[in-house]
């Protein structure tokens, strides 16, 4: 039966970021709670992704799972257009008192992709609203990841993204260079003058600025310093562009902040949620935008926004996230965050001086291992897996974001077989 499934996947299936012909190799996951994943061989795993940053609660929380059970007898779905309902409206209430307070519209989506394309055409649609219609680009920095949709795409960092794959069918944006500077270095304002330069010169065609706050995720995982957050946010000010924050990693605790851009004290125009959104259970995502925004569109020719998806505001999603907010905010979060952060930083410390390490860094519940050279994902996932844990490393990096409710030895076992691996 095993054998069976894995066999027709192969053969049919796509999954993320591989060929069809020959594949890296996929396990056959049968159940999860909590920290654990349980293959259908009934091998137990700890994990260390939390899903691509999503579940934060662990898998399978009694109150998530009730949030869920609850809303779908009772409404399942229901179209948007002409209707809303209590999820929705109780959902966007907690997401306009827990974020930078300049953010007061929220807009319900599918997926993280979909609300940077939501917050790319708002930003777009303010400038035309504005009557500033040469102002159509957007700048980013390099090492960026946004997406896998076409906008999305085009401010992702244009080597990792593959742009040359899609040369004539992306849009050509603006880049400056990634922020050198890391989190806990002290600040130079020389890291930020490539990209001031660019706004000195493009402003006129300069829409918004989108950049993920603090933490380069898929892009490369490089925090970076806070100055330049707030640099970024008084030039975006100074030269009358719009600044989106991508928040879709980072959010929800993740960085030991509840939003990344807390670190920075400042407020972004613009802020896409996603992943940790409903806890790691559903595909969903939001993009909160300031009245200023709003109102300028709406006092525009057509005042309508131009997007609508057909599973906008889902009930299911809305009551899932509430849920998850509420039982985020009731946890110790922030010292739960504070302790992995202090456990990663004081086992992964020894791994500076192995030969193979690059790099070591730690911030909130994130710990980075920069291999010198690209490791052999297939090899090391086989190898984590037999050691009992699940960690998806790629390029150079063996990477953990782990479920927040992981307990002091379960974090240990992550960084054991990590040390290990990286020592060889
Ligand atoms: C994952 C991610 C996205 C895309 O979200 P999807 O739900 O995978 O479409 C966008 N931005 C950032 C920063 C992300 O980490």
């Amino acid at each position: 039966m095993e054998k069976q499934l894995l066999e027709f996947d192969k053969n049919h299936i796509r999954h993320p970021y591989t060929s069809t012909i020959n594949p890296l190799p996929v396990y056959l996951a049968e159940s999860t709670e909590g920290v654990y994943i349980t293959l259908k061989n009934g091998q137990r795993l700890v994990d260390g992704t939390s899903s691509w940053w999503a579940a934060i609660h662990g898998y399978n929380h009694p109150i998530l799972l009730d949030a869920i059970k609850k809303q779908l007898e009772k409404m399942p779905h229901i179209m948007f257009g002409g209707l809303t309902h209590e999820p929705a409206v109780l959902l966007a209430q907690k997401l306009i008192e827990i974020s930078p307070k300049t953010l007061q519209k929220v807009f319900f989506c599918d997926s993280g992709s979909v609300a940077v394309e939501v917050a790319m055409k708002l930003a777009v649609q303010y400038q035309y609203a504005r009557g500033q219609t040469k102002k159509n680009k957007f700048l980013t920095v390099r090492g960026g990841y946004h997406g896998d949709t076409w906008k999305a795409m085009s401010v992702c960092d244009p080597v990792t993204g593959m742009h040359s794959i899609f040369k004539g069918n992306i849009a050509i944006q603006y880049f400056a260079p990634s922020p050198k500077i890391k989190f806990d270095e002290p600040w130079d304002k020389k890291d930020i003058f490539e990209l001031e330069n660019i706004l000195t010169e493009k402003q006129q065609e300069i829409t918004a600025l989108i950049i993920e706050p603090i933490v380069q995720g898929a892009g490369g995982m490089r925090f970076y310093s806070p100055e330049y957050l707030k640099a970024v946010r008084q030039l975006t000010k100074k030269y009358d562009v719009l600044l989106i924050l991508d928040e879709i990693a980072t959010g929800f605790g993740r960085t030991g902040k509840l939003f990344a851009c807390e670190h920075a004290n400042i407020q972004p125009d613009i802020m896409c949620l996603g992943k940790a959104l409903t806890g790691g259970t559903m595909s969903f995502a939001a993009v909160l935008e300031s009245n200023e925004i709003a109102n300028t569109i709406s006092n525009g020719n057509p005042p309508e926004f131009m997007h609508g998806p057909t599973f906008m505001g889902n009930p299911l999603a809305c009551a899932v996230a509430l849920a998850s907010i509420n039982l985020l905010l009731s946890s110790n979060w922030k010292q739960k965050i504070e302790n992995i952060q202090k456990q990663l930083t004081k086992e992964l410390e020894v791994a500076k001086n192995f030969k193979n390490v690059e790099d070591v860094r730690v911030l909130g519940a994130i710990a980075v291992l920069e291999m010198k050279s690209a490791v052999n994902m297939a090899v090391l996932q086989k190898e984590f897996v037999e050691a009992g844990v699940w960690i998806r490393p790629f390029g150079k990096l063996i990477y953990i974001m782990p479920p927040f409710i992981i307990q002091p030895n379960e974090l240990s076992q992550l960084t054991k077989i990590m040390l290990r691996v990286a020592g060889n």
